[in-house]
């Protein structure tokens, strides 16, 4: 085996390193190029992705990871996707129906309110659809003789009841003490209009 010439040698290692070094140099490129279209994803300041650009140029390998830790963490259109998101579960809440009453979401189909008895809705008497309280035609079943004031059975609460009993009792008790008194005051004028026997 024959030791091949210096010169040799010199030769393959120089070929083995250009090789070597565009191939690294190809990598830098492209790393660069990638830097400068993530920064320009986003981020719409100019001064922003040249100096990240520059960054990972300059400093070949850290600049990268640098780079990679400094980047803001979503790209424009994933921030505008996110804005769309968020605007489009905003007009969702806004659009919730709510009670005129005390302002808490209602449901479409409530007659009243399940929190505080406000009435939302009236109910066709015909075919007992659900209409708002000032229409007065229905509009499923055409039953145009309908009173806008008419907002269905009147619905009575357990406090209006109980005072509705309290009252009634008051009412009697004052008509007992009228009646005694009635009673009384007749008692006097027979006694009055009785004649005098002693006489
Ligand atoms: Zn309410
Ligand atoms: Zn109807």
């Amino acid at each position: 085996m024959t030791i091949p010439a210096l010169d040799t040698i010199v030769a393959y290692a120089s070929i083995c390193f250009a090789i070597l070094g565009a191939f690294l140099a190809a990598i830098w490129l492209s790393l660069i190029i990638w830097t400068f279209r993530d920064m320009r994803a986003r981020s719409r300041d100019p001064f922003a992705q040249i100096l990240a650009t520059l960054v990972v140029a300059l400093l070949p390998g850290v600049g990268l990871i640098v780079y990679l830790i400094l980047r803001p963490p979503e790209t424009l259109a994933e921030a505008y996707e996110r804005a769309l998101e968020e605007e489009a579960l905003l007009q969702e809440i806004e659009e919730r129906p709510a009670c005129p009453g005390c302002s808490r979401t209602v449901d479409n189909n409530w007659l009243l309110c399940a929190h505080c008895h406000t009435r939302l809705r009236k109910a066709c008497p015909d075919c007992n659809a659900l209409m708002e309280l000032q229409w007065n035609i229905c509009p499923h079943c055409g039953n145009d003789h309908i009173d806008p004031y008419y907002v269905g059975p009147q619905v009575v609460l357990a406090d209006d009841l109980v005072a509705d009993e309290e009252a009634q009792k008051d009412s009697v008790e004052a008509e007992n003490i009228l009646a005694e008194d009635d009673f009384s005051v007749s008692e006097e004028v027979e006694q009055f209009s009785q004649p005098d026997t002693t006489s």
